[in-house]
């Protein structure tokens, strides 16, 4: 067989790198907030980029130069594909600990090519380097990567890149540097280089698929959510809703919302302003998120309108929840002008009510709270049996 030549690859690899690079920069670019770490991950085909020509040009580069530049740019990409992937999983980035290693890589590979020249050693010390940053990536991915094939894929391919950078620092130790000097076409130099450039773009495009993953999470979540707040849309309570629905089919339990509306809230935009009216909002709805459990549900449907929904609570129980929200605001400390709250409460009468319904009734007993002087609590007519069981116990 004959091996490829040294040119060839790097031209290859290097038209790959352009490609990728600017895929990544426009992703980056385009999902800056949404998706983090693409950027780094641009930065390091870049890196490799420039490594390239450096390693195509060896003999005519100085060597003081040339194996410096061309090894500290690879690992450096490799950082910054570590970086970007600790930023992806929102996790803080360990640059001190990156540029130490760095550092102290590149001050070995000067020794063994200035002090006591030894290409062996110089292979087998940038090879742990690379080995112990893709264990670290793995590592990340590991803790912190989603549970789908994706993040498994990922893994395995770093796992033989770092299995064959391994290799490749050993077998410099054991048969000698020149049997992996890259510079010396042979086959198996040919065979770890073009299997690296195409396990690093196969790295790059699988991360590319998790980002993606990642921004239909985003997407799909701010689709259901309220943006000045935080809590859920009308979109999303439904959705929840619906969800409550089924297992309410199965286990018969009571479902019970609360519709509240905010008293006189226009004074409060008229006199201070619309964006001291968001603040109160904002802190209306974290004080009275901080009064429900875990399988509670705040959404905002309008301007100051908001919906909570109780699972497998009574009309009691949720008339107890809707006292506690009141009082709470109204002894909560802040400079904000906070404004009382009018509460209408409705369960559903069997699993097979729809939320559209439950609100018509929870919105006929906010109303009722309205007319009757604000700052109450009025509890829907229809009382399902369960519930007035409940309430009278
Ligand atoms: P009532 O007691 O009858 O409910 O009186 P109200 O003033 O609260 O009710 P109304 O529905 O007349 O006014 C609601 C106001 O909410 C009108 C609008 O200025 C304000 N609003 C709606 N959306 C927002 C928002 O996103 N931010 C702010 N700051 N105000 C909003
Ligand atoms: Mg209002
Ligand atoms: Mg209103």
């Amino acid at each position: 067989m004959k091996p490829l030549d040294l040119y060839t690859l790097v031209l290859m690899s290097a038209f790959i790198c352009i490609g990728m690079s600017t895929i990544m920069f426009s992703v980056h670019r385009t999902f800056k907030s949404e998706v983090q770490g693409v950027g780094h991950w641009a930065w390091a085909q870049l890196m490799t980029l420039i490594a390239l020509p450096i390693l195509a040009t060896q003999g005519i580069l100085s060597e003081y130069i040339a194996i410096p530049g061309f090894n500290g740019a690879m690992l450096w990409g490799q950082g910054m594909t570590l970086i970007g992937t600790q930023l992806f999983y929102g996790q803080k980035p360990t640059w001190r600990l990156f540029l130490l290693i760095w550092s102290i890589t590149i001050a070995g590979l000067l020794w063994w090519l200035v002090v006591t020249p030894n290409f062996s050693i110089r292979v087998a010390i940038y090879s742990l380097t690379a080995f112990g940053m893709y264990c670290a990536l793995i590592r990340l991915v590991w803790l912190y990567g989603e549970r789908h094939f994706s993040s498994y894929f990922f893994m395995a391919l770093l796992l033989v890149h770092a299995t064959l950078t391994l290799l490749r620092g050993g077998f410099a130790l054991v048969f000698g540097g020149t049997s992996v000097n890259l510079l010396k076409t042979s086959n198996l130099t040919t065979t770890y280089l073009a299997t690296s450039t195409i396990l690093v773009q196969l790295l790059s495009v699988v991360f590319l698929v998790m980002a993606s993953r990642r921004l239909k999470d985003v997407l799909e979540q701010r689709a259901i959510e309220d943006p000045l707040t935080g809590v859920l849309n009308r979109r999303g309570c439904v959705a929840y809703y619906a969800q409550l629905q089924l297992h309410a089919r199965q286990t018969d339990f009571p479902v019970t919302v609360l519709a509240i509306d905010l008293d006189h809230f226009k004074r409060v935009n008229d006199q201070y302003g619309h964006a001291v009216g968001d603040q109160v909002l904002v802190f209306i709805v974290e004080k009275s998120c901080l009064l429900l459990r875990a399988c509670d549900r705040m959404a905002r449907f309008g301007g100051e309108e908001f919906v909570v929904v109780l699972p497998g609570t009574t009309q009691a129980e949720a008339r107890q929840i809707a006292i506690r929200i009141q009082t709470t605001l109204k002894h909560a400390q802040t400079d904000l002008p906070l404004c009382t709250l009018s509460i209408g409460i409705a369960s559903n009468t069997s699993a097979d009510d729809d939320l559209d319904h439950l609100l018509v009734r929870a919105d006929a007993a906010l109303y009722r709270a309205k007319n009757n002087g604000r700052d109450r609590i009025e509890t829907d007519d229809i009382i399902p049996a369960d519930n007035a069981t409940s309430s009278a116990s």
